[in-house]
């Protein structure tokens, strides 16, 4: 029998539950819901009104009455209210582990409510079919309730939602207990639980009127995602269990009954469930963990490309994005989404976009990655230079397109000009370097089918650049290089190309001139424009510069025509400088004698090649013997002789000459001394000795002539220098020095060839000689040459007048030697007396000389 007090409360508790399930606010499944809830405590309240009316005719058994009706009809209701309250539609596998959860529910509080509910009652009730159904059916729904509440707890997601179904399970676990207790009560011990039977109902009616309240007040609120998994709710199915085993323990420990068979089969079947429970609790871990490695992956795949600096972009065959990375916005300047749709070609460069569609379409018929170097323009309108890979996705479902990675590599390409400019370029001038030049020829020949018609190469060499570099400084030094390269460019046509070699060595070519004298009218041109005076720093500098040119002449590679016009310019620097030389064919040959001359005196002097010969002096008025002249003869080991016309300007320019002088000048000395141990009196007074201009600055010269002279005891005077006048005019104050210091102690000092060279008066006076050389070509032309005559006469006249001795050279035959004297020359030197001889021969020639003298 219910209490008269839970008819007023159920009836509240109904009221409000269909207060609630009219509010329009609550989603139309929760309304059927608290419909539903409203009609099962409605029917459960005409239950209670009509089992009270009923009470005198239902007495202490199970017998079945009206009120059943109502009763086991609000237990369908509010069933399927639990049921209606199961959310979401389940996947597979938590349709299986939700199976096995209820099941242990079902399993655990079904061996429960079996053994405490169900066959107890079963025995009390009346034994009629339909007494012992209904009597049943309350635990079975009991059951089902327990189950399906646990199965909308288990699968509950939401946190508001949450609250209110634990608040209405409470409810209805209320409800349920005091089922079961009402049940009991009849069975055994009766009315004792009476009053904790209404406990129960009253708890039921009060949670439930909590959880229409709260229903209520979260109306309108946001969902809330379940932050924490419900740890008491997953626990539920092993709650049966605990309690399935806890009646087989309790069973058991009061000794075996006749249930003890059904319990222990129940208990089995409950650890079957557990362990299938783990198993697919096993499988899922299992899963979720591949999964989760899966996500990471994927995530860290969308942040790569999220992240990325290249533009990962998917388009079709024609170029047409369909997704575009979000790097694209810093790299081209447009959004993503104004990309998307469009064809990617669109952006690239006329040129290059026809190049990209072929290679689009390239991936998709081979299905092969393509790459492509393209310049694309940026939404400012500027251009980037981009390297692109595209690779073909067509058949991963993921991608569906062909996917173009484009990187901007402007700034390595800047970089890569700039270096490649720096490998190519002279830094100092900013014009080509070797490599270049030599490149640029190569094409310039590769370009021209025959002939040199108009092809041609510029050899440039400053004359005087190692003067001004070191007299003003090597900033003076570059600043005259960069104008000579401001003045070639300038000179020249844009498409010539000009390259500095090196030092002071420049190189132009010439393309297309009106022919080879075209190429000599720009080569002349670039001459003359050197010839101007450069203001560097406030100061003129003039500098000359040596030309070789070069024309193309059958086959010949870039780096023979380069040679050949630097052969020209030697030719044109040895002519004097300042002047242009055309390459011809026999210069190569002469040049390559040259170089191997070269090598050969390096060695001559520790092989002791060398040696000397002695041409005689006499005084043409007494005939006598005055002196000699050394002359250096090379005997050279393959060659021969080589005549001093050859070997001594190489010896010069190589500086060669400065050991080789020091020799000459050493065993002049010993020879001398030789004479004049043999021949007494009758020896040579002196002996002259060639001192080419090279050897002046030597700051040596002063200190060996003096030890020569100590070593052989050879007074000073003994030794005459000659020197040419070319020297003078180059090392002036230094020369002059020299020569004072010289004259000081005693040496004698001559003018050689005097006459050939830039005669000055001036300088003469200056000049502590005592002896002028008169050249032979005067000599020569003495017999016929009237002004010859007179020159020569001009010059003896002024060497009598500043007191110097004169010398003719080249004296041939009588007739000269005899106008020489005519004309007042002092002394004569040449084949008349004799050809220059060893110093074993001079001596029997000086004993010759002298028998015949003196006859
Ligand atoms: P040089 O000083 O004018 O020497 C005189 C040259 O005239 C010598 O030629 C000599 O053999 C030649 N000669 C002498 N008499 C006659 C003649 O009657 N008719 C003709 N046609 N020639 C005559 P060589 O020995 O071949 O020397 C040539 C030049 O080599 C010399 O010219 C001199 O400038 C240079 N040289 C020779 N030996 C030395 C040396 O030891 N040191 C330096 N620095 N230069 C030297
Ligand atoms: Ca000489
Ligand atoms: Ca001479």
């Amino acid at each position: 029998m219910a209490s008269l007090v839970l008819i007023p409360v159920g009836l509240v508790s109904t009221v409000l539950a269909w207060r609630l399930s009219r509010d329009g606010r609550l989603a139309s499944r929760y309304r059927v819901v608290w419909q539903m809830l409203a009609a099962g405590l409605l029917l459960a309240a005409v239950g209670d009104v009509w089992s009270i009316g009923l009470a005198t005719s239902r007495g202490r058994d199970l017998a079945i009455t009206a009120a059943d009706a109502p009763y086991l009809l609000s237990y369908l209701v509010i069933i399927a209210a639990t049921l209606c309250l199961i959310e979401g539609r389940p996947s597979r596998g938590e349709v299986v582990t939700l199976t096995l959860d209820a099941s242990m529910v079902a399993v655990g509080g079904g061996l429960v409510i079996w053994h405490t509910v169900i066959v107890p009652a079963y025995r009390a009730v009346p034994a009629d079919a339909l007494s012992r159904l209904v009597s049943l059916a309350y635990p079975v729904g009991d059951l089902l309730l327990l189950t399906g509440l646990a199965v909308v707890l288990l699968r509950c997601q939401d946190d508001a939602r949450r609250r209110v179904l634990l608040l209405l399970a409470g409810s209805l676990g209320a409800m349920l207990f005091g089922n079961l207790l009402w049940i009991y009560e009849y069975t055994e011990r009766g009315w004792l639980v009476e009053s904790a039977r209404d406990v129960c109902f009253l708890t039921h009616y009060a949670l439930f009127i909590a959880s229409v309240e709260v229903e209520r007040r979260q109306l309108g609120r946001e969902a809330e995602d379940v932050r924490t998994p419900l740890v008491p709710m997953a626990l539920l199915p092993y709650a049966a269990v605990i309690g399935g085993y806890a009646l087989l323990l309790s069973v058991a420990w009061r000794g075996a009954d006749e249930h003890t068979f059904q319990l222990t089969l129940g208990a089995l079947i409950l650890t079957m469930l557990v362990t299938a429970r783990q198993i697919v609790a096993l499988r899922e871990n299992v899963a979720l963990q591949r999964e989760r490695v899966v996500m990471s992956g994927e995530a860290r795949f969308r942040s790569l490309v999220q992240h990325a600096s290249d533009v990962v972009s998917i388009v079709d065959v024609h170029g047409v994005a369909s997704f575009v990375s979000p790097s694209a916005t810093a790299t081209l300047g447009y959004t993503p989404e104004t990309i998307v749709g469009t064809s990617i070609l669109a952006l690239l460069h006329p040129d290059d976009a026809v190049d990209a569609g072929r290679r689009l379409e390239d991936v998709v018929s081979t299905g092969r990655s393509a790459t492509g170097r393209w310049r694309m323009q940026r939404k400012d309108g500027t251009w980037i230079q981009t390297d692109s890979i595209c690779t073909n996705l067509m058949s991963d479902e993921n991608v569906r397109g062909l996917v173009l990675t484009t990187r901007d590599i402007s700034e390595r390409c800047a970089l890569e000009a700039q270096l490649l400019h720096q490998a190519f370029h002279d830094p100092l001038t900013g014009l080509a370097n070797r490599a270049l030049f030599l490149d640029r020829v190569r094409h310039a020949l590769a370009r021209r089918q025959h002939g040199s018609d108009g092809l041609g190469i510029l050899f440039i060499d400053l004359d005087q650049f190692k003067t001004v570099n070191d007299s003003l400084g090597h900033q003076v030094g570059d600043l005259l290089l960069r104008g000579v390269a401001d003045r070639l460019a300038s000179g020249l046509r844009c498409f010539d190309t000009i390259a500095r070699l090196g030092g002071d060595e420049f190189a132009v070519l010439i393309d297309d001139a009106e022919g080879d004298d075209g190429v000599m009218v720009i080569a002349d041109r670039v001459g003359q424009a050197l010839r101007d005076p450069f203001l560097l720093e406030g100061r003129e500098v003039v500098t000359l510069a040596s030309i070789g040119v070069a024309l193309v002449h059958a086959d010949q590679s870039a780096e023979d025509l380069l040679r050949n016009a630097d052969l020209a310019m030697y030719l044109a620097k040895n002519r004097g400088g300042g002047q242009t030389a055309l390459f011809e064919p026999e210069m190569h040959a002469a040049m390559l004698n040259r170089l191997e001359l070269q090598a050969d005196l390096r060695r001559a002097l520790e092989r002791e090649e060398f040696s000397l010969v002695y041409q005689p002096v006499h005084a043409l008025e007494t005939q006598a013997l005055v002196g000699v002249e050394a002359l250096l003869r090379w005997a050279h080991p393959t060659r021969g002789s080589v005549p001093p016309g050859v070997f001594i300007p190489i010896a010069e320019q190589t500086g060669l000459i400065v050991p080789i002088g020091k020799w000459v000048i050493e065993q002049a000395c010993r020879d001398a001394r030789e004479w004049r141990n043999q021949l007494g009196e009758i020896a040579p007074q002196s002996v002259a000795v060639n001192i080419s201009g090279r050897q002046i600055p030597e700051p040596a010269l002063f200190d060996d002539i003096q030890a020569a002279l100590a070593r052989a005891e050879l007074p000073p005077s003994a030794l005459v220098l000659e020197l040419t006048e070319s020297i003078l005019l180059t090392h002036t104050d230094q020369t002059l020095s020299v020569m004072h210091r010289l004259k000081d102690i005693g040496v004698g000092l001559a003018l050689d060839d005097f006459g050939t060279g830039y005669s000055s008066l001036s300088y003469l006076q200056r000049l502590p000689i005592d002896v002028l050389k008169i050249d032979r070509a005067f000599v020569e032309r003495l017999e016929t040459d009237a002004s010859a005559s007179a020159l020569t006469r001009a010059i003896v006249g002024l060497g009598k007048t500043l007191s110097l001795r004169t010398v003719a050279e080249g004296v041939e035959n009588r007739t000269q030697a005899d106008l020489l004297q005519h004309l007042g020359c002092d002394h004569g030197q040449g084949f008349l007396y004799g050809m220059p001889m060893p110093t074993r021969e001079l001596q029997r020639y000086a004993r010759r000389v002298r028998k015949f003298v003196a006859a």
